[in-house]
């Protein structure tokens, strides 16, 4: 059944009158699946952990952030939810859907725990619910000692299983939670959790309730997804700009990655490096695009976000950085130019799908392609089996049938 089918209305969820206006005010009529099944297991009392997995673009966000603005005390002028997503636009990108949903309780105030958001030594944080990224938190919590943990009731994880299985993300973000209440309700949410994962999740999270998805209930159905097999990264970089004039009818995200295998480090800066090299490539042959990545400062990915955001610009090329969470509406199209890979080279199942998952949102009709050289392309045919889809060779009369 399809993900975004519900049975019930959100009135029935039970949610508090403020709220309902909120999720109106957004234009939801109907909750989807995951928020009608997740959404009583998170306000039941006691309340009760929960592992949640649900397909990209199905509104998992609304799922947590009602969840956090249920419990939240307005009156009591301290941190009582706190919330942790992987990268600094995914951190702003949901504290904006807390804002929006809450509009109405206006005793009710997001703090965005996040690099460039400078707080003064010494401030008390009075706002009830935080979001941020693990590294800020961290910093907050342990070293600048502004947010006090120990009256936390909700922790949420965003995209959790790079929350609690990434190097680096992983360790901030188990320090912070062994630091919380033992009664503080715990939340994981993605739309992907590998089986080594799922089950250090359900270690690390007391009795949780769970909801999970089989292997083939996890789909790419409503996003075509092509290949063009080229012969180097020259015929690539010609077949993207073959393209262009189709991508742009909407909005597209162009994702980077480094084909060696080195250390997570300089992998980083390998691949910055070829997104950095494909814009100005791209720039000098007259395309208009914008570079997000993130060796930028934090006010230049804010404002390129934004950008985008409002359509000024068109084409993002980025890294990583982007593939998961990040949810603009008008992304029709994304373009693998590289293919995700692990430090094993093999392919990156978990984020091949939440990249193209930037697309296909909410029911909507997504379309993907994949520039592959011809020695990845058993790497793509892999990917193809994982999901069990169907990823076809572009042929010109596809690409007039889109620019139709
Ligand atoms: P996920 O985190 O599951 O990938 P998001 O929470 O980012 O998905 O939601 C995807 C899109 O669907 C967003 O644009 C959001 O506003 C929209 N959305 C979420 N829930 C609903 C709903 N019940 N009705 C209509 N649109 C919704
Ligand atoms: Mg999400």
């Amino acid at each position: 059944s399809s993900p975004l089918y519900s049975v019930k209305t959100f009135e029935e969820l039970r949610l508090k009158g403020e709220f309902l206006k909120g999720i109106y005010a957004m234009g939801f009529n109907r909750p989807s699946k995951i928020q009608e099944m997740a959404l009583p297991m998170m306000l039941a009392y006691p309340p009760q952990n929960l592992i949640a997995q649900s397909q990209s673009g199905t509104g998992k966000t609304a799922a947590f952030v009602l969840a956090m603005l249920s419990r939240v005390n307005a009156l009591e002028l301290f941190p009582q939810c706190l919330c942790l997503a992987p990268t600094y636009e995914l951190a702003l990108q949901t504290g904006r859907v807390v804002e929006r949903m809450g509009k109405f309780c206006v005793d009710v105030q997001v703090m965005y725990a996040i690099r460039g958001n400078q707080i003064p030594r010494g401030t008390d944080i009075t706002k009830q619910i935080i979001i941020g990224t693990p590294g800020t938190v961290l910093d907050w919590c342990f070293k600048r000692k502004l947010i006090d943990l120990t009256k936390i009731r909700v922790f949420v994880l965003d995209e959790a299983d790079v929350m609690i299985d990434t190097q680096g993300f992983s360790d901030q973000s188990i320090r912070i939670q062994r630091a919380l209440p033992s009664e503080c309700q715990m939340l994981l949410f993605s739309a992907t959790f590998e089986d080594s994962v799922w089950k250090f999740a359900e270690r690390i999270i007391p009795d949780p309730n769970v909801i999970k998805l089989r292997k083939e209930e996890l789909t790419l159905n409503n996003i075509r997804q092509y290949y063009v097999l080229c012969g180097n990264r020259k015929d690539k970089y010609q077949a993207l700009c073959n393209i262009y004039g189709g991508i742009t009818i909407g909005q597209a995200i162009i994702f980077c990655q480094v084909r060696l295998c080195r250390a997570q480090t300089s992998l980083q800066l390998e691949t910055r490096r070829n997104a950095k090299w494909l814009t100005v490539e791209m720039m000098q042959d007259g395309h208009q695009v914008s570079l997000l990545s993130g060796e930028l400062t934090v006010d230049q990915r804010a404002s390129i976000i934004q950008r985008f955001r409002d359509g000024k610009e068109k084409v993002l090329i980025t890294t990583n950085v982007c593939a998961r969470g990040i949810d603009v509406k008008q992304v029709t199209i994304v373009v693998n130019f590289d293919l995700p890979v692990n430090q094993s080279e093999e392919p990156d199942y978990e984020t091949y799908l939440h990249r193209i998952g930037r697309t296909g949102r909410f029911g909507k009709k997504g379309l993907a392609f994949n520039m592959i050289e011809v020695d990845k392309l058993s790497l793509l045919m892999k990917i193809q089996d994982h999901f069990n889809s169907n990823i076809k060779q572009l042929d010109p009369e596809d690409m007039d049938e889109i620019e139709k």
